[in-house]
Formats: structure tokens, sequence, C-alpha cells
């Protein structure tokens, strides 16, 4: 059943993943099923989608009533859904309002076009550079990919959208050194996800706000990873103490579904009127029930309470495991996002993890990074400590 599966890929999917040699074909809760039946444990969870774990029942019940009902219609009518969905964003953000797309890099490219827009709007067309961070990950499109200063990103795409700018990541007076009167948006993560888990000081996100709102530019806040309970907090910039004008979601959002947010306040937002920005998928019916089915759970008190003790935990234990073995060199984490950098290949090790029946992802030469479903449980992750325990005997 693998084999054919894998087949068909090579012959006729574009090769653009280093996929590992199995099909999933099932998940619930924790755990996902392979086509030969084998049963894996779920530290990926879709590259922090799945946030309610596989196929929760909820979702899935809210997805067969909407698709029995409307699935689909143009923007140019009023949807239930996502009229819902953006009132309760609203009601547990910073945000006035919401624009939704379908990804995380389009949650970007529409950040980056409004913050331009914004002052265009005031006849300041030449304020439009943005300033991103070295590491960072905003997306693969054209706007979003210049906003992403990764060579094995931009590599041979050229030439960049122009206006961008980058500084290192966490470094204030780098950032403050890069400001002119040209700029019109500061873009950072939270916590940089894909580059493995880079947690600023604690006052870096703070200081930057006060650093945009005393030069007037918009602080653009990228929390397709961070957001919707992953660190402990609902959004990041909670946790923080740091409200964006501007911030984008997508991953967890959708608990599945693709879908993507750009949430921002009214003062920015008058900037996106009629004819300004569009999608055709966006916010529709479908993906919006979803959406909203996951917000109610995922908002609940308890539910971000138990998603920070998991979180102490899980660090605890992956703290504990560094003084068994000396080649973790640093444990990071927030919540239940988490990485160790290893001296030794983190690859070989996420192999044979999956081997041994658990998926976590080698997101960077040496480092581990955990992502998983924000349901995991003690239990769960007590079974990872384990094997990592054995794999990491057999690298070293
Ligand atoms: C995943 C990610 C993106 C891109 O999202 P896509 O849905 O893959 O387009 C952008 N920014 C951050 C921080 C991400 O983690």
């Amino acid at each position: 059943m693998n084999k054919k599966i894998l087949q068909l890929t090579e012959r006729h999917v574009a090769a653009t993943y280093g996929r590992y040699p199995i099909a999933l074909v099932k998940g619930k809760g924790m755990h996902v099923w392979d086509a030969s039946g084998n049963r894996y444990l779920d530290f990926v969870a879709g590259v922090a989608v799945v946030s309610l774990g596989h196929c929760h029942p909820k979702i899935v019940q809210a997805i067969r009533k909407q698709a029995g009902q409307l699935i689909h219609v143009s923007n140019w009518f009023h949807i239930e859904p996502q009229a819902r969905l953006a009132a309760e964003i609203t009601r547990l953000s910073f945000g006035n309002k919401v624009f939704f797309c379908n990804s995380g890099t389009e949650a970007n490219e529409g950040a980056i076009k409004l913050a331009r827009r914004f002052y265009a709007d005031r006849g300041q067309r030449n304020k439009s550079e943005i300033i991103t961070t070295y590491n960072a990950f905003h997306g693969r499109t054209l706007g979003a990919m210049s906003a992403t200063p990764q060579d094995k990103i931009q590599k041979g795409f050229g030439p960049l959208v122009p206006g961008f700018k980058y500084v290192p990541f966490d470094d204030l007076a780098a950032m403050k050194k890069a400001l002119t009167a040209k700029t019109c948006a500061v873009m950072v993560e939270p916590i940089q996800g894909e580059s493995g888990v880079n947690i600023p000081s604690k006052t870096y996100l703070k200081e930057l706000r006060k650093l945009c709102t005393e030069r007037d530019i918009l602080l653009i806040l990228d929390e397709i990873q961070t957001g919707f309970g992953r660190t402990g907090h609902l959004f990041a910039y909670q946790a923080f103490g740091a409200k964006p004008d501007i911030m984008t979601l997508a991953k967890g959002l959708g608990a599945g579904v693709p879908i993507g947010a750009l949430v921002m306040k009214n003062t920015v937002a008058q900037s996106l009127g009629p004819g300004t920005h569009g999608s055709t998928f966006g916010g529709n019916p479908l993906v919006c029930a979803a959406a909203l089915a996951a917000v109610a759970i995922v908002s609940q008190k308890d539910f971000l309470k138990n998603v920070r003790e998991t979180g102490k935990y899980f660090f605890s234990r992956l703290k504990e495991l560094s003084r068994k073995f000396p080649i973790i060199r640093e444990v990071r984490g927030m919540g239940l996002m988490l990485a160790i950098d290893i001296d030794g290949s983190s690859a070989a090790v996420a192999k044979d993890c999956m081997e041994q029946g658990i998926l976590v992802n080698s997101i960077q030469p040496g480092t581990l990074r955990f992502i998983p479903p924000l349901i995991v449980s003690q239990k769960n992750i007590d079974a990872l400590i384990r094997v990592l325990t054995l794999s990491l005997s057999k690298v070293t």
C-alpha cells in the first residue's frame, strides 16, 4: 500500500518536499497511521496545524454539518460563519477587523500590502520599506519570500520585491539603526519557528512596540505559528505584552483546514476598502465553520492553562534528558513549541524516532522541534522521552 502511493508521488507530484518514505492515511487524536497499518505518535501535528489532534470530533462535526449546508459562496455575499469567526477573533484579540485568506504566506502578503497602502493613503508613498529579521520565515510567495532573508528560500528566484531590509533578530539596537523615514513597518515572529524556536529576550517585543509607536511605524506580528494557543497563550503577543497593529494567523487557526487571517486595528483596516484586496476562497463557509469550532475549544481558560502546564512538564523532561546526554546543547521552549539543539545529526535522530513509532521534526541541521497537538498528555511526552533516550544512545 505504502509503496504504490510512494510511486505515484514520485512520478506525478512536484518534488518540492523531502518526504519520509511513509504515507499517512488515518489520524485520531495524538496518533496517525500509515498505509501499512503502522501507528505513530505525532509530535509534528502537520507543522503546528492540527492543534486539537487528528479528527477531533467537534471539528469533524462542524465540517460535516457545514458541508451539508453550504460549502462555498462568493465574498460578494455575507457569509455567516465568516462573520461569526471574525467577531470571535476580534473579541479575543487586540484587533477590530479581520481579512480571511487561505494560508500563512497569503496573510503576510496582505500585511505587507496593507502596511504600504496605509501610508500611501496618507500621502506618504515613499514610506514603503519593511524591516524583517534574519532567520525569519514569513512564507514563499514573492512578497513573503522577500521578507524571509534565507538563502535557501530566496536563491534563484530574484529579483526580489524591493523595499525589504533585514536586521538580526532580538537586536533592538540594530533595528533602531535600520529605521528611516521610509520605514512603514517592522515585521517579526514573536518566536521564530521554522529556524528552530528562537525565543527573544523578554523585553524585545515590548521595546519594538515602543519604538514603532515613537517613529510612526506599523508593527506586524507574524503569529502564524505562535498563535492560537501554541505558546500557552491565545496569542504570543499577550505573553510578551506588546500589541501589534497587524497580526497574521494561519496554521492552528483551522485545526487542520486551510485558513489564514489578517487581524488589524480599525485605523489600519480603513486602508482595506472595497476592491483593495481579496481572495476567492478566503473565509469560505466550510473553513470558517471548522475554525469557529476550533476557536471555541482553544480559547477556553482551562485549555490554555493545560497547554502551559503540559509545556512546562515537557520542558523539564527535555532538560532532564539534556543532563543525561551532553550532546544536547540547549533546550528551548514556550508552551508546546519546543526544540533541542544537538551536536550530531538531528535528521538521524528524527528518522530513528520514526522507526520507533514517533514523529518528530528535524527543523534545522542539529535542531529537533516539537510542536505536538495541544492535547498532548504527560504520558505521550513520557513515551517520546523513552524513544529519544534510545535514539540518542544510538547516535552518541
Ligand atoms: C508556516 C509559516 C508561514 C507560512 O505559512 P504557509 O501556510 O505555509 O504559507 C509564515 N510564517 C510563519 C511564522 C510560519 O510558521
